[in-house]
């Protein structure tokens, strides 16, 4: 990485210079990264029991100039810790917002909603609702087809003030899905004071749904709390028809996974659609 002028002020501080860790290294690719606009989204289709494509989930790719395409895993945690996470998040919702206009303009994409995510420190930033209820005006996107997804984590601390910005966001009509549902720690008492539409059933469950007894039961549970909640259901990771179908038996009719397909860009989002309409 070349040395940025920030990291040459932290090489004349005692010690440092030995602290330069790889993270530290990411930390200003990041940055860089940000300037040459070399983040983009793909999206992974989100699917009904009839086989037809209802939306997608908006998934951030970083295109390395020298290793390629770098998944989120890879340096959404630094981008977390160094706070570039609230203008990389800028960037995915003005993205995702252009996006959705796009489809709006075309019958056969018109339906699509979009499933973006929001990590715990983009949404506790006090200019996110502004910055996302601008970009949705100044877009003219249809907030009806925007659905946020946040984590358990958003909810592990002080409920404060998170509440008031879901529902303003709420009241706008975008709504909001609970991912990675059933591996947080937090209690389920908060479901009933907030205004989530939809809960994700995390892909660790769905992996050994048909092996493993504790998941199956776990994944039984999770369907049958958001049905006596009145709250919708998708299961993510669903990679077999059997899985599927031991889903759709309890009750969850909307999947995403790769026995579908995996996040593609919108071009190939484009001719999947059309393969789904010719067979
Ligand atoms: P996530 O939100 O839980 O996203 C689902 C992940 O599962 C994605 O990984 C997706 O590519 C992967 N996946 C999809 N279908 C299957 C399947 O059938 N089997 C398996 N094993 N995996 C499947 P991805 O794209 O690498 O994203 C990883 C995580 O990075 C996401 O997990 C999310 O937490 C975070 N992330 C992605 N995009 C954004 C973003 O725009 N903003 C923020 N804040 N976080 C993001
Ligand atoms: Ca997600
Ligand atoms: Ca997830
Ligand atoms: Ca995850």
């Amino acid at each position: 990485a070349k040395t940025s002028g920030r990291n040459l002020i932290r090489f004349f501080d005692m010690g440092m210079q030995e602290q330069v860790t790889a993270r530290a290294i990411l930390g200003n690719e990041l940055r860089e990264a940000i300037q040459k606009n070399q983040f983009v989204l793909h999206y992974q289709p989100q699917m009904n029991e009839a086989g037809c494509i209802t939306g997608a989930e908006a998934l951030l790719r970083w295109m390395h100039p020298r290793h390629g395409v770098m998944p989120p895993d890879s340096f959404i945690s630094v981008a977390e810790d160094t706070g570039l996470i609230l203008p990389i998040g800028r960037f995915v919702m003005e993205t995702a917002c252009a996006q959705l206009v796009a489809w709006a303009a075309r019958p056969e994409t018109a339906h699509l909603t979009l499933s973006i995510n929001v990590s715990a420190a983009q949404f506790r930033d006090q200019e996110f609702i502004d910055h996302t209820l601008a970009t949705v005006k100044s877009s003219g996107v249809n907030s009806c087809k925007i659905m946020l997804e946040i984590t358990e984590s958003l909810l592990l601390n002080s409920l404060e003030g998170i509440i008031e910005k879901m529902f303003e966001l709420k009241t706008r009509g975008i709504s909001f899905s609970l991912d990675d549902f059933g591996t947080g720690y937090s209690s389920l008492a908060y479901l009933k004071h907030l205004p989530i539409d939809q809960l994700k059933i995390d892909k660790s469950f769905i992996r050994d749904v048909l092996t493993d007894m504790n998941d199956a039961v776990i994944v039984r549970t999770i369907i049958a709390l958001a049905k006596s909640m009145e709250l919708n259901i998708i299961a993510e990771g669903v990679e077999t028809k059997e899985q599927r179908e031991l889903l759709a038996k309890n009750g969850c009719f909307a999947y995403q996974g790769y026995l579908y397909a995996g996040p593609m860009a919108t071009e190939e989002l484009e001719q999947y659609m059309q393969q789904l309409i010719a067979k």
